[in-house]
C-alpha cells in the first residue's frame, strides 16, 4: 500500500474527537427513542417533557451535543442560542399566548440529568413563587 493509500485508511478508521455515547436527546432526534415532536429544523428539535412540570412542559434541544449546558453553548455558538430562545417564544406563542418560563438547569447541583444543553419552555397559568421547590 503506498502512503495516501495507508493516510486514507487511517482516516476512515480514525475515532472522532467527540465519541461520546449519544445522548438520549440525541436519540429523540434519530428516532431511536420515541416523542412527541412539536418543532423541528436543520439546528434544533422540541419535544414534550416525558415528565411534565406543567400544562405546558416542552424541551427545546439543538441537535448538536457538543455543548453540556448554556453557558458552554453560549460561549461557542451563541446564534445557536438565540435560535433556542427564538424556537421558545415560538412555542409559547403558539400553545401559551406567548408568556412562557424558560430554564436551562445547569450542574447537578441545579438539577440536570441530561448534559446535552436544553431548555424548558414551561407555560400554562404558572404562580408566583414557584421557580424553584
Ligand atoms: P434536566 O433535569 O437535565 O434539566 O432535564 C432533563 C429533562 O428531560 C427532564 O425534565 C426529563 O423528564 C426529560 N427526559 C428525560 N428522558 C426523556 C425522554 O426519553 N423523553 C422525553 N420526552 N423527555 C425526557
Amino acid at each position: 500500500m503506498d502512503g495516501e493509500g495507508a493516510a486514507s485508511v487511517a482516516r476512515s478508521t480514525m475515532v472522532p474527537m467527540t465519541s461520546t455515547e449519544p445522548s438520549v436527546f440525541t436519540k429523540i432526534v434519530a428516532r431511536e427513542i420515541p416523542a412527541t415532536i412539536v418543532a423541528e429544523d436543520d439546528r434544533v428539535i422540541a419535544f414534550e417533557d416525558i415528565a411534565p412540570k406543567a400544562p405546558v412542559h416542552v424541551l427545546v434541544v439543538p441537535k448538536t451535543q457538543a455543548y453540556a449546558n448554556v453557558g458552554e453553548l453560549a460561549a461557542a455558538d451563541p446564534d445557536l442560542l438565540a435560535h433556542v430562545v427564538q424556537t421558545a417564544q415560538r412555542i409559547a406563542d403558539e400553545r401559551a399566548g406567548g408568556q412562557f418560563r424558560l430554564v436551562f438547569n445547569t450542574g447537578e447541583a441545579a438539577g440536570q440529568t441530561v448534559f446535552h444543553v436544553h431548555a424548558h419552555v414551561l407555560a400554562g397559568d404558572l404562580q408566583e413563587g414557584t421557580l424553584a421547590s
